[in-house]
């Protein structure tokens, strides 16, 4: 019997989540992804070591390269994605770093929004300036004029979020890639609130997604993971990117030059960066993803049920001031969800809690079902009091303008039984004065 569902595109994607980039035959025969957990692979001969080091042959020898779980976790990210390459990191930070790595060099920029995730406002406003890579905010990120206004020639990529956070904002994704494409220049964006199954970013112009899989990629909430996946249509080869036409001088004799085009992002970001920066994510951890992503389209399926759900019991709460969910009518953003998220606009939703931080906070003393803590994503639920943890050590200015306020809180809504996420905020609300 032949098994060829590894490889063949055209099953659907809660098929490919679970068999695609993996053939047992080359296993022997195991049915579950394998761990290999070794630090090492023998080399062979001398021919073999030379071709696996000059990569004009694929395969292992040593695991802070390349290793075969994590090769099948990556062949099945590139699936579900509908992109050329992928590549598996440490963390969602090594995946976002690594990337800004392998697209500047000093005296590089990147334009990006304001309203990230903090590790990365961070990253690019406090951690890469001091080695020469800077970045400019775009003011209204909703406006395309704003982006343009920052660009330059030592533009290298614009930077924008798939649902922000906790604002869940969105920004028109087509428009920005065409915008990025006009100069030259790859638009690269985190999607880890949407995952591929709510958001196919390279449909719409996108040229490199970037992934904290800790969060709903993995669901189970008991792995640190980041992902990067490349499209295969960008031009790194069209003058503005030396340190790639380098590369691709160097290695166009070992690898087939239109894979090596196709690939060239993640090749780099392999043979430079993972080797030498040494961020690999560990094959057990390409194994526990695995199993989360498994599941992914159905919990994604549960997560924006309950997230609506939940969404609309609370707006018509009267303990509560307003609801930040760009699935409800009223919502800023409902119109660019229905275009970017027909399947729901993903399962973080923020609230203001009539009366104040201390009403926000008497809610969280006595939920009980919600876990109270700083991670998104999880299958289960979780609330987190923003201007007191995620965004603490900010103005009140800034937090204003990423939507945080005492009252605020931030809901992720797990693929619980909506019942029951409903009831426990409902009791939970009536300790609210
Ligand atoms: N991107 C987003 C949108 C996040 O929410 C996070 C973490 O919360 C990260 C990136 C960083 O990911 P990690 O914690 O896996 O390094």
């Amino acid at each position: 019997m032949s098994y060829e569902a590894y490889k063949d595109e055209s099953l659907g994607f809660t098929t490919r989540q679970l068999h695609a980039g993996y053939n047992p035959a080359e296993h022997y025969r195991s049915k579950a992804v394998p761990i290999y957990q070794t630090a090492v692979f023998e080399l062979g001969d001398y021919d073999r070591c030379v071709r696996l080091f000059d990569y004009s042959e694929e395969g292992h020898s040593y695991v802070r390269f390349s290793n075969p779980t994590n090769d099948v976790l990556e062949k099945r990210i590139a699936s579900l994605e509908g992109g050329s390459a992928a590549l598996s990191l440490a963390s969602g930070m090594a995946a976002i770093s690594n990337t800004f790595l392998n697209l500047c060099n000093s005296g590089d920029q990147i334009v990006a929004v304001q309203t990230l995730y903090g590790g990365s406002t961070t990253l690019l406003s406090h951690i890469l300036p001091d080695y020469g890579i800077t970045c400019r905010f775009v003011e209204d990120e909703n406006d395309i004029e704003s982006y343009r206004k920052e660009i330059n020639e030592h533009t290298k990529a614009i930077y924008i979020e798939a649902l922000g956070n906790p604002g869940m904002n969105i920004v028109d994704i087509e428009k920005i890639a065409e915008l990025a494409h006009e100069y030259g220049i790859p638009l690269v964006i985190d999607n880890t609130f949407a995952t591929p199954y709510l958001l196919r970013p390279f449909e719409y112009g996108a040229d490199i997604v970037c992934y904290s899989a800790t969060k709903y990629l993995a669901g189970h909430g008991i792995a640190i993971a980041g992902l990067v996946v490349e499209n295969g249509k960008f031009d790194y080869l069209n003058g503005r990117f030396p340190q790639f036409e380098s590369f691709y001088d160097e290695y166009k004799n070992c690898i087939e030059p239109e894979q090596l085009k196709r690939e060239l992002f993640t090749k780099r970001l392999r043979i430079r960066f993972l080797t030498d920066l040494g961020a690999h994510m560990t094959p057990q951890t390409a194994f526990y993803l695995m199993q989360g992503m498994e599941t992914l389209s159905l919990r994604m399926e549960r997560h924006t049920y309950n997230a609506q759900k939940l969404a609309e019991f609370l707006q018509a709460h009267d303990k509560i001031e307003s609801v930040n969910y760009p699935g409800l009518e009223e919502n800023p953003y409902h119109e660019l969800a229905k275009k970017y998220f027909p399947k729901g606009p993903g399962a973080i939703l923020s609230i203001n809690v009539k009366g104040g931080r201390e009403a926000a906070l008497k809610l969280i003393e006595h939920v009980r079902v919600f876990g109270y803590m700083v991670n998104v994503g999880d299958a289960k639920s979780l609330i987190v009091h923003p201007a007191s943890s995620t965004h603490f050590g900010q103005t009140v200015e800034e937090r204003a303008k990423a939507g945080v306020y005492e009252n605020t809180l931030r809901l992720s809504v797990g693929i619980e039984d909506v019942e029951d996420l409903i009831h426990d905020l409902e009791q939970a609300l009536e300790y609210v004065e």
